[in-house]
């Protein structure tokens, strides 16, 4: 039984799937562990410690995965990468099959068993394995020190011999995975924050964390614990409400998502243009479009004195902490997986037979 390896080539991707420790926990199961050199330099996981956890490096990626049972990944292997596997091996990671016609094509050519994680259902038993969750909450923390670091203002209060300065007003919109963390974490810098969802239990989450449920008297629960996207009515009374309240708010981070469509536009324009000059906007939503109007993916821009931010990819800015998280979600997953030594496949078992892509018939 082989699991391998290779090295993530997205661009400004840090992440690896697996980690020492799970490396150690793969050979304990019987598993010949193949990495490619490198793999887990982004991460601060030098080559050094995998082959004390039992694994053996190789020096390019086709070696790490043609003949593997099962390859584990961040992100997806390139097209040529997949065409490369072993039929009727398994590939597990985001792998968003759906987003690139290269690489659908490539899998269901090559008649790779493809599990990409984010379609796992979100029931109890796959909490261990929920790469969205464990993900999300270090883009959460991540945003809100990015806001503070482009702030000009403290977050907490204090209170000096150069007199007092105010705590800053954080808005988070969306409390999700990422926005309770986010919240933890402005409340933890000691700013104010509140905290907007159209999901209505989210207010006690809010509440919970030391934050504020803003009331914008709109509720838009949906199926399966996520939002069902507003109607036109309950779109514009939201906006009005959140346009008054935005002139006082110091710092937003938005984080509001609908799964499968692009991010609901909550903040625009004209609502930054009321902000004061110093604040800041933070749009975690970016990858999907953005939750704020003036968001341009990867960039950041300063609109008449509010600068708002677009950053991609900020789980992997905490590459070491996220990556240990995704690599046991991997290896809780690869338990599905693993039986005598061997791969199989139990597609009586639904987190199996939900994730694989293409769905079987
Ligand atoms: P997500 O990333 O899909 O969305 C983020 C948040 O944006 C959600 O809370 C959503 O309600 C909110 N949102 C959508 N449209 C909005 C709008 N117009 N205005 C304001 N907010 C808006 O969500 P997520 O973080 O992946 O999780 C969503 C839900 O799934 C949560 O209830 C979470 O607890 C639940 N969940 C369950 C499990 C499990 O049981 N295994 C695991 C993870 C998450």
């Amino acid at each position: 039984l082989k699991i391998g390896i290779a090295r993530e080539t997205a661009p400004g991707e840090r992440r690896v799937a697996v980690t020492p420790e799970t490396c150690k926990k793969l050979v304990a199961a019987g598993a010949q562990v193949c990495i490619e050199r490198g793999s887990g330099a982004g991460a601060h996981f030098p080559d050094r410690t995998y082959e004390e956890a039992g694994a053996t490096l190789v020096d390019a990626t086709e070696a790490a995965i043609a003949d593997a049972d099962a390859v584990l990944c961040v992100q997806p292997p390139p097209a040529t990468a997949i065409a490369a596997m072993k039929t009727g091996a398994a590939l597990v990671g985001t792998l968003q099959p759906q987003a690139d016609a290269a690489r659908g094509e490539a899998i269901v050519q090559r008649g790779v068993v493809a599990f990409p994680l984010e379609r796992l259902p979100r029931t109890t038993r796959a909490q261990a394995m929920d790469v969205l969750s464990s993900q999300a909450g270090m883009a959460g923390y991540k945003a809100v020190l990015i806001a503070a670091s482009l702030a000009p203002r403290f977050f907490p209060m204090l209170t000096t011999a150069a007199g007092t300065i105010r705590p800053s007003k954080v808005l988070v919109i969306g409390a999700g995975v990422a926005g309770l963390q986010a919240i933890a974490t402005a409340r933890r810098l000691g700013a104010q924050v509140e905290g907007f969802d159209v999901r209505p239990e989210t207010r006690e989450q809010i509440q919970s964390l030391g934050g504020r449920f803003l009331d914008l008297g709109v509720s838009a629960a949906g199926e399966g614990g996520y939002a069902r996207q507003l109607t036109d009515e309950e779109r514009a009374e939201q906006q009005r409400r959140l346009g008054e309240h935005l002139k006082n708010v110091d710092v937003i981070v938005c984080t509001a998502a609908v799964p499968g469509r692009p991010a609901p536009k909550i903040v625009s324009a004209a609502m930054v243009g009321g902000m004061k000059p110093g604040s800041v906007v933070v749009d975690l939503a970016a990858e999907t479009g953005g939750n704020c109007e003036l968001t341009r993916p990867g960039e950041t821009d300063d609109h008449g004195g509010v600068v708002v931010a677009g950053p991609l990819n900020l789980a992997s800015q905490g590459a070491q902490h996220a990556s240990e998280m995704y690599a046991r979600n991997v290896f809780n997953f690869m338990q599905l997986l693993l039986k005598d030594g061997a791969i199989g496949f139990d597609w009586e078992d639904e987190l199996l037979s939900k994730t694989v892509w293409p769905e079987r018939s």
